[in-house]
């Protein structure tokens, strides 16, 4: 891991390509777009489709486990005797 890399936005193979085309301003509420690939050594910057598709079953369980843990809390802290 290269910290100046990862605050300059580089490239994670190169260090040299700009992983963004525009400097992100807070002021003018404009996100920098990611560029397709990079200018130096043509590294893909975009994931595949699917990447993130097994993460969806484990935010998917995380999610029901929040759930269960605030209804019996509620369940539990607010019971109508
Ligand atoms: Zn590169």
């Amino acid at each position: 891991m290269n910290l100046p890399t990862i605050i300059k936005n580089k490239c994670p193979r190169c260090r040299k390509g700009n992983v963004f085309n525009t400097k992100w301003n807070i002021l003018l509420f404009k996100i920098p777009q990611t560029n397709k690939n990079c200018s130096v050594c043509n590294y893909k910057f975009e994931k595949e489709t699917g990447f993130y598709f097994g993460a969806m079953f484990v935010s998917y369980w995380l999610a029901v486990a929040q759930f269960i843990v605030t209804f019996l809390i509620l369940y539990v802290g607010f019971k109508q005797s």
